[in-house]
């Protein structure tokens, strides 16, 4: 079968800066999808890929969170057509299994299935098979994806931030309204804010939480947080028992929800330690594989707390997406100012190390600027 050649960044090596090279993708199988890369966001997921804190078949193309235009259709698919802007999940639903049919799509049994093919979408130039993450891999001009993996996304949203959707939004503000079901009775607690832990201040505010407490250890991210919609915020100290008496300062009673988008056992035990009795903490932060977390039992039990994931946000990606676009297109959702800098493909590399500066929300990587 013919592949056509693409410019990608691959991962050769955890620990090494990725490679600027062509790739050679298929075509497209009957319910599959070619969208030509308009931006992408560089996700802390992705960083973990890079430094090798997450694990991945290398080579590997990264890049999940994106927006782009479709260019080709496989014969079957008929939701999508050349020319719509749409956003990537990598958490593609079947739409058949019982957890997609009772609304919890990304917990898809046959979601490992909805990600695999036969072929590699991309191969090297002496055809060496190129992993591509999330069944996506969008570090690349071009990327190819099973069609459910694909929202469309009405045109008048940029790309710059429509590419946030498909991850930071969907996981932060997803967590708040399908994970943790926030209403303005709630006083919530975010611990980390970062793109998702900034999208979960947003969700917050969305949802009308009375209270949003943000934490962080940078006080750059604490004052962003506030323009987000954090009522009050906590300068996060190195020992959390001194950080969480910080929060209980504010809320003397805990927080009924809580939100850990850091990706450290001491953050998610931290999560868990601020709620109220009844209260809900969800963690989204991912950890290196085998982690455990400790949580005192007493409080669990006597206290009815609960302590829950919410993968991706528990998202609904395919109705989602509108969602958000309406609440954006009316000024309830700002995503024009999480994109704190936007660089071109060739400056990936110096924007996943920019990724760990204080201001940083979302470094969105543009594949059109200098177009060769
Ligand atoms: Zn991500
Ligand atoms: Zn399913």
């Amino acid at each position: 079968m013919t592949r056509n050649p693409i410019r990608a960044a691959v991962l050769e090596q955890p620990g090494k800066p990725l490679r600027m090279q062509t790739l050679f993708l298929d075509e497209p199988t009957d319910h599959e999808v070619v969208v030509r890369t308009e931006r992408a966001g560089l996700c802390h997921s992705d960083r973990h890929y890079v430094t090798g804190a997450l694990s991945i078949t290398t080579p590997a193309v990264l890049g999940h969170e994106v927006a782009g235009v479709v260019e080709r259709v496989g014969g079957a698919v008929t939701r999508l057509r050349p020319g719509d802007r749409v956003v990537a999940t990598v958490t593609p639903p079947c739409g058949a299994c019982a957890s997609c049919v009772s609304g919890r799509p990304t917990q898809c049994a046959r979601v490992e299935a909805m990600r695999l093919r036969e072929q590699p979408r991309v191969v090297t130039a002496d055809g060496t098979p190129v992993a591509s993450l999330g069944g996506v891999g969008a570090f690349a001009e071009r990327f190819l994806a099973h069609e459910q993996a694909l929202a469309r996304v009405d045109p008048a949203v940029s790309p710059a931030v429509a590419c946030l959707l498909g991850c930071c939004i969907t996981t932060g503000v997803g967590a708040v309204l399908h994970g943790a079901h926030v209403t303005p009775a709630d006083t919530v607690a975010v611990i980390g804010c970062g793109g998702v832990g900034i999208a979960a201040v947003q969700g917050a505010r969305l949802a009308g939480a009375r209270r949003i407490v943000a934490v962080d250890a940078l006080g750059a991210k604490l004052e962003l947080a506030q323009r987000f919609g954090a009522t009050d915020t906590v300068l996060a100290d190195p020992d959390p028992a001194a950080t969480l008496a910080a929060i209980r300062r504010i809320l003397p009673a805990g927080v009924t929800r809580a939100f850990e988008a850091v990706g450290h056992p001491a953050t998610a035990e931290l999560a868990f330690a601020a709620l109220a009795p009844t209260g809900v903490a969800t963690i989204l932060g991912l950890m290196p594989e085998g982690r455990t977390l400790t949580i005192p039992a007493d409080e669990l039990i006597y206290g009815d707390r609960v302590l829950q994931g919410a993968y991706m946000g528990a998202n609904r990606f395919l109705a989602d997406i509108d969602v958000f676009c309406d609440h954006y297109a009316a000024g309830r959702l700002d995503l024009d100012a999480m994109v704190t800098d936007q660089i071109p493909f060739e400056a990936i590399n110096d924007g996943l190390a920019a990724m760990a500066e204080p201001t940083t929300i979302r470094i969105v990587v543009d594949f059109e600027a200098g177009i060769r």
